[in-house]
């Protein structure tokens, strides 16, 4: 992104000899109506008239020209986006006189928006380095922020949230790309969007929808992809000796069925064909079957899950640098009834954030610690000089190495011989699982409206690279193996080519 020189035009009017003849030459030079300009000088009250805002420089140089007593120009900080349709949602955009309307420029606008006041000021071009893994966003007045996001990563984001609009004629796709490790992200995207050069201010109810940072502000029901979160308690227990939790090598009841309350809680697979027989933990994952979740979370009981539930963050804010995060949607523990947490257990009657399910993925896979997901690496000056530094934010510990080690290699497995083969990479050691969970309109299903997604990391002996991948109502295929986690392996093999990665023997 660069700030390009644009200016804004007043006319002092106490300096004006003859109005028409002004607003004749102004309407000229600046491709304007003469009425529009003579209505404005003559009957706008104050001393100081604006006529326009970002008029580019070749139309001041006919200003200059001109010589009328009475014109003022000043340069003002329009920005130009040399990547169009680019990080959009994450950046957000400004007023037209630069203050931070949404997104980084909202949140971080008191460091980026500078004095109040002062119209001139220093340019200070710095644009996005290509291949380079820091991105930029350049100051007004001298403060730039260096983004956590990875300029190729957010490039494959980009594209193949595009590609998974088009191809799969989806209402929303959205992909965050985390580093596990550390929480900081390193792709963040949201389709439908728009280019920040051709910012659409004439329809305000538009430009709130496309500016809107899905991910972060909208909670979506996570389906099987929260299955993760009751295999971490289930293990986390197990290794604490909790004699409720069950064993990796226990075989659950084949049964499509269970009665919770009364009330007949099934698996989305019929049990007709025998994949879901004889299952132990690996195999609920591999296959996705929704009784042995239920099993667990029956099992460990409410208190229990509750204490996972919180402890990875779901049911509050993230904490990430960004306005508008929301909380998901958990019920609160004081009401839940069992046929709730049974439901709880795969992933339905909750609601979450993608940065959510995102952060506390990376907790339960890399070795059991929550951090702080994050977009903002630095803050400096515009001599370079380093005015903040964000470091990695542990939260808290989430389980211990050894239990997150145990779902890393079940994770693992499911996208080596289960439901999320289609992000295997021969040699990169891709883990992941899948979701597909269907909609709901005024309390009822919503026939036929479906969210696929896929959460899914590598390599899986030291992750990385952790991205969750998100269509919102695809037309026809709908299952997250299929619709989700081929994108998921398009980025993946995307960095692994432009980072030179090698396979792990
Ligand atoms: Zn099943």
């Amino acid at each position: 992104m660069d700030n390009q020189d644009t200016y804004s035009v007043f006319v002092r009017k106490s300096a004006v000899s003859d109005v028409k003849e002004l607003s004749n030459f102004l309407a000229e030079s600046l491709d304007m109506s003469f009425d529009f300009i003579y209505n404005r000088l003559t009957t706008t009250k104050s001393s100081e008239v604006t006529i326009k805002k970002q008029v580019p420089k070749s139309n001041i140089e006919k200003l200059i020209k001109g010589n009328y007593s009475g014109v003022y120009f000043s340069r003002d900080n329009s920005r130009t986006y040399p990547y169009n349709e680019f990080l959009t949602s994450v950046l957000g955009f400004t007023s037209t006189d630069g203050k931070g309307q949404s997104g980084l420029e909202l949140y971080y606008d008191k460091y980026l928006s500078g004095v109040d006041g002062e119209i001139l000021y220093e340019t200070d071009i710095v644009g996005v380095e290509i291949g380079n893994s820091p991105s930029y966003i350049p100051a007004v007045n001298g403060l730039n922020l260096q983004l956590t996001i990875d300029f190729d990563v957010q490039m494959l984001c980009e594209k193949a949230m595009s590609d998974a609009m088009e191809i799969h004629q989806a209402k929303r796709a959205q992909m965050i790309v985390i580093d596990p490790s550390t929480g900081a992200i390193r792709g963040l995207c949201n389709k439908p969007s728009y280019n920040l050069n051709e910012i659409p201010r004439d329809n305000l109810d538009l430009l709130n929808s496309l500016s809107r940072n899905s991910l972060v502000s909208d909670v979506y029901e996570p389906g099987s992809t929260f299955k993760i979160l009751t295999t971490a308690a289930n293990i986390e227990e197990y290794l604490k000796g909790n004699k409720k939790a069950y064993s990796p090598n226990h075989i659950f009841s084949s049964s499509r069925y269970r009665y919770i309350s009364g009330q007949k809680v099934k698996c989305w697979n019929n049990h007709q064909n025998g994949k879901h027989s004889n299952l132990d933990i690996q195999g609920g994952l591999n296959n996705s079957c929704n009784p042995i979740f239920v099993d667990m979370a029956m099992a460990l009981g409410k208190d229990i899950l509750y204490e996972y539930i919180n402890a990875f963050n779901y049911g509050s804010v993230t904490g990430l640098d960004f306005s508008g995060e929301s909380q998901g949607m958990i019920l609160p523990k004081s009401s839940v009834l069992d046929v709730d947490l049974a439901r709880i257990a795969f992933g339905q009657t909750i609601a979450v954030t993608g940065v959510q399910l995102a952060a506390a993925t990376s907790a339960a896979i890399n070795g059991g610690v929550y951090f702080t997901p994050r977009l903002v690496e630095k803050i400096y000056d515009k001599n370079g000089i380093v005015a903040k530094t964000f470091e990695p934010v542990k939260k808290r510990r989430v389980i211990s190495e050894k239990a997150s080690s145990i779902i890393n290699q079940m994770l693992e497995g499911v996208v080596s011989d289960g439901s999320g083969k289609q992000a295997y990479i021969e040699g990169y050691r891709v883990a992941g699982k899948t979701g597909t969970a269907q909609k709901y309109q005024d309390g009822h299903i919503a026939a036929g409206k479906y969210v696929s997604s896929f959460v899914g990391y590598f390599p899986a002996n030291a992750p990385k690279y952790l991205a969750l991948v998100i269509i919102d109502e695809p037309v026809g295929q709908y299952y997250g193996s299929t619709v989700a986690a081929p994108f998921a392996k398009t980025v993946f093999e995307g960095i692994i080519l432009t980072k030179g990665l090698k396979p792990l023997g």
